[in-house]
């Protein structure tokens, strides 16, 4: 199937934090070269860490090798409340790499004393003192990253791109020169790989990151990792990607960075891809010093093929579509969709992720040359089923006997039906002859997703699915047409603010399809109260297939011959508003469910595996690991 069912999504909660786990969808189906090709980038991907923690702000790295000693070396009560509170503070530094919150950049306060802090370390036989100031005294080093304009924004921020003392002004007239000095047709990202610094004479210059600079000795162990994963590259361009960004860590050389970012976005070919180096500029006010990240995807072969399954299908999809033949589309072709999925997350993209990537950053490489965005589907997708694990569906589904069918169904279901949609939905159907493919204006792309939903919603209940082995029995598609209509007409809710509409076209189209079939259809589903609280109850399957199918023939119909009266009222009537007092009882249950406004991700663990003769025969893949084992053992890679 396309998942263990089993897989815990959630991990461990502290703080504002809630820790969730990945799946690497189809790791174990690749060649073992390709396994291997994953396995040394990811290996390179997590030896920055040490890097970032340095680029932050000074003193990480110091506070996390005293901490980490307390924490593994503590010979006092480890149930005690200020022990606890310490676990929290070092639990939190881990998840944000530095003493600073890792999305509001203000430094934590800890929640355990000066007192316990000196005594824990004295037992330890450390010699901490000079951090605690940086720990306890907020005055000090309060924020990571300052933005207030009028402000000096490198006096006032604790990171540590600049050496203590340089001012903005200092900094941007030196960045100022080299850009006018430089290339203008194509400028290299300047300053992105350097602390800027100051001579005794006042001189200011560029301490480089690079093998034999700043962080030699980390850029060295990246690069010999990358060495390693060369004999795995899938083709030449690949390998020449990787030789490339190795040249660049050994020189420095930021023309030479250009010519990687150049090279990597030209290979788009390699089902493994990765980046790894000096990639956002988030963390410096300016907007210069990058921080170091690395991560590695692939091309998800079971999901690809999943919706290669539907796309080599899409003639007999169309031809069955319960719509005016007038409106079919005689030559259909189904879209073959990439999914990426994530194999490890490091540098500043761990623990907390950008489930979107698209780079590079460099305006001119991306003019000149594209750049490459991706989705990355498994993390995507432990988002989802987090949110589903949260209590959500306890709180917001009817009874016992829907809530197992989602528990059982509605992870399978979903992907399909996104497949359905992305594959089939959108490349369905066709216009009359003569009408103009925007004639429905600001109604069009509400209408055009509701169109690709409704396509999947009523094929998920095909038996054509069953047979083509994508859902795995005649029922399965119960648990997506009962979380469909939840979603559209209640838990979606939870994104909207108190008082507002609904502007987002995909909301937009959920909110019609559900409301227009409570309203239509009522003998096949209802919202119906229980106890104050309001529940989608659904009376009849197959009539909600009907529902589902009547309203796509009206939609495309819609589509097809550009009816921009009837587009506006279908939208108007159930896309928009919201019921303030719904939208109230919503808004009341999502709270009292309590869920952490911040999420990331535990990496899994990849373990080579040796037969007799002492070869490597496999890569495996382990989920289980601890998050403060994994942040130990990244400590002393
Ligand atoms: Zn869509």
């Amino acid at each position: 199937m396309l998942e263990q069912s089993d897989f815990i999504f959630q991990d461990e909660r502290f703080a504002d934090i809630q820790l969730l786990r990945y799946q690497v969808p189809g790791f174990k189906e690749l060649s073992l070269r390709k396994k291997l090709l994953i396995y040394y980038l990811s290996k390179a991907a997590l030896l920055g860490r040490d890097i970032l923690w340095d680029q932050n702000n000074a003193y990480n790295l110091r506070v996390r090798q005293v901490l980490e000693t307390i924490y593994t070396q503590y010979k006092g009560d480890r149930t005690s409340a200020e022990f606890l509170q310490f676990t929290i503070y070092l639990k939190r530094v881990w998840f944000s790499n530095g003493i600073h919150h890792h999305y509001g950049y203000q430094k934590f306060t800890p929640g355990f004393s000066k007192q316990f802090f000196i005594d824990a370390a004295k037992e330890a036989n450390l010699d901490a003192d000079d951090l605690i100031p940086i720990i306890f005294n907020p005055t000090i080093l309060g924020k990571r990253v300052n933005q207030t304009e009028g402000e000096d924004l490198l006096l006032t921020s604790a990171n540590n791109y600049y050496q203590d003392g340089i001012t903005q002004k200092e900094a941007e007239s030196f960045y100022a020169h080299q850009k006018k000095e430089g290339d203008s047709q194509h400028p290299i990202m300047y300053g992105m790989n350097s602390r800027l610094e100051k001579l005794p004479d006042g001189t200011l210059y560029e301490n480089v990151w690079k093998s034999g600079g700043l962080y030699g000795e980390h850029i060295d162990r990246i690069i010999a990792a990358l060495k390693e994963a060369i004999p795995y590259a899938e083709n030449q361009k690949q390998k020449t990607v990787i030789e490339k960004l190795i040249e660049f860590y050994q020189t420095g050389n930021l023309k030479t960075f250009d010519e990687y970012t150049i090279l990597w976005v030209q290979d788009t070919e390699s089902q493994v891809d990765f980046t790894n180096g000096f990639t956002e500029v988030y963390g410096d006010p300016l907007g210069l010093k990058a921080s170091w990240e690395g991560y590695v995807n692939f091309v998800d072969p079971i999901a690809t093929r999943r919706s290669d399954a539907l796309s080599n299908n899409a003639q007999w999809f169309e031809d069955h579509s319960p719509i005016d033949p007038r409106f079919r589309k005689k030559e259909c072709k189904g879209i073959s969709a990439k999914v990426i999925n994530a194999a490890i997350l490091g540098g500043d993209l761990y623990p907390s992720s950008a489930i979107g990537i698209n780079l590079p950053n460099s305006n001119w490489v991306r003019t000149e040359y594209g750049s490459k965005s991706v989705t990355i589907g498994n993390l995507t997708h432990a988002y989802n089923q987090a949110a589903k694990d949260s209590g959500l569906r306890q709180e917001f589904v009817i009874d016992e006997a829907t809530l197992s069918l989602l528990n059982e169904y509605a992870g399978i279901c979903d992907d399909l039906h996104t497949d359905l949609h992305e594959c089939l939905g959108h490349g369905s159907g066709q216009l009359l002859p003569g009408i103009d493919a925007d004639a429905l204006k600001a109604y069009g792309s509400t209408i055009e997703e509701a169109r690709a939903d409704l396509f999947g919603l009523y094929y998920l209940a095909d038996e054509k699915l069953v047979e083509l082995g994508l859902t795995p029995n005649a029922e399965a598609f119960k648990a997506q047409y009962y979380s469909y209509l939840m979603n559209g007409v209640l838990t979606q809710l939870v994104r909207i603010e108190k008082g507002h509409q609904i502007e987002e076209a995909h909301m937009r189209n959920r909110a019609l399809i559900a409301r227009w079939t409570l309203k239509n259809v009522p003998e096949a589903a209802s919202l119906t109260e229980k106890e104050g609280k309001h529940y989608i109850e659904v009376h009849s399957y197959p009539l909600l297939r009907t529902a589902f199918a009547t309203l796509l023939a009206e939609i495309q119909r819609i589509k097809s011959e550009g009816d921009l009266n009837a587009a506006r009222q279908l939208v108007e009537e159930f896309g928009i508003q919201v019921d303030t007092k719904l939208h109230a009882e919503v808004l009341e249950r999502w709270r009292s469910l309590n869920l952490s406004p911040y999420k990331g991700f535990i990496n899994p663990e990849y373990k080579l595996v040796y037969d007799k003769e002492g070869n490597i025969s496999d890569v495996e893949i382990h989920y289980g690991e601890a998050y403060d084992h994994q942040m130990l053992r990244y400590g002393k890679l």
